[in-house]
């Protein structure tokens, strides 16, 4: 349920209803919108005694959040959350794209420091790159894990690029944290509640894929369970679901941007590469994103993507990641954008 307080109620009258709905075993969500604040209470309303919580002072009313997510839901909070990618950096959900960009994986150092500034010149918002890679077969190069980290790192150090990169486990998270400014949550671990938990008790935001046959509302469920352990700063990403198509590896459920704007208050960025699979679609699709409202995009580049060691069909080279940017821009103005 959603507590509304009047516009006038003070701090004390606020930390008094915190009080109370935690006291009933609630957890507390302090929403500060422009011109009220509210209280989300999320969890087992059982034992709740509505009225009491009515009665106090400051309070205006109390409304039910019909959504099963909770947090998540524009029922709670109305104004669009714009998320910080790194402190003081670039953000996400404004009128500003964010355009994330970087090889599918982190493979040498040489590649990394190649790729980051040109990536950087062409107007790149951040640097995406995998060190943890979640691979269909245990066969497959499966990242260089810590390594990795280090060489993302040296790239934000010349570049000022924030960095995106994927946490695989809970036993991952500290690490992944202490070197990465966004965590991704791949789309396998999308229902993995553990996981989901453990990022939303680091600091940094997380990126959260789309399961690859998840509905929107198991999206936003899962988005719910990382808000619910403390961290609001959650970036949702379509990147396409499984279905019977072949001639593209998932399908890119555009739409959904759409409907995420009606139902939720998270940004939420495509995936034109996984989303398709293949290099030739990216820039047709990265336009169609940014026409129906996405809040940014996150494409693999690499510099030489005939040799990639992971997802070598669908990653794009530089210069046509420049031409992509390029054309981008003026779709960005077309919809009330910037790049
Ligand atoms: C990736 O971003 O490289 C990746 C593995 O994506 P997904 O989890 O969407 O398959
Ligand atoms: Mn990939």
């Amino acid at each position: 349920m959603i507590v509304v307080m009047t516009p006038s109620a003070t701090e004390q009258q606020l930390q008094h209803v915190i009080d109370l709905v935690e006291e009933y075993g609630l957890k507390s969500h302090v929403i500060k919108g422009t011109d009220r604040t509210v209280v989300a209470a999320v969890g087992d309303k059982r034992n709740v005694d509505k009225g009491a919580i009515e009665n106090v002072e400051g309070v205006e009313k109390i409304v039910p959040i019909l959504a099963p997510y909770k947090v998540a839901s524009k029922e709670v909070k109305k104004d669009r959350s714009v998320i910080e990618l790194a402190p003081n950096g670039p953000t996400i959900g404004t009128e500003k794209l964010a355009m994330i960009a970087g090889p599918c994986s982190v493979e040498s150092r040489e590649q990394i420091l190649e790729v980051a500034p040109l990536l950087k010149e062409a107007g790149a918002t951040a640097l995406r790159g995998g060190a943890f890679k979640p691979r269909t077969s245990p066969y497959s190069f499966q990242g260089l894990g810590e390594e990795g980290l280090k060489i993302l790192a040296e790239a934000r150090d010349m570049t000022g690029l924030p960095i995106v990169t994927e946490v695989m486990t809970n036993s991952q998270v500290q690490m992944v944290s202490e070197y990465a400014d966004v965590l991704q949550i791949g789309a396998r671990n999308m229902q993995n509640y553990n996981l989901l938990e453990a990022v939303g008790k680091q600091p940094k935001p997380v990126l959260l894929k789309r399961g690859m046959s998840s509905t929107l509302e198991e999206f936003l469920l899962a988005a719910e369970y990382i808000i619910n352990a403390g961290n609001p700063n959650v970036i949702l990403c379509e990147r396409g679901i499984r279905t019977f198509e072949e001639y593209c590896r998932n399908t890119q459920a555009l739409s959904i941007v759409s409907a995420v704007k009606r139902v939720s208050h998270l940004p939420i960025v495509i995936d034109p590469t996984h989303g398709t699979g293949h290099a030739y679609m990216v820039e047709d699709m990265t336009l169609a994103a940014i026409a129906i409202g996405a809040d940014g995009v996150i494409v693999e580049v690499h510099p030489d993507p005939e040799h990639a060691l992971t997802d070598a069909a669908q990653q794009i080279n530089p210069k046509e990641f420049k031409k992509l940017m390029e054309r981008s821009a003026r779709v960005a103005t077309a919809v009330d954008k910037v790049l």
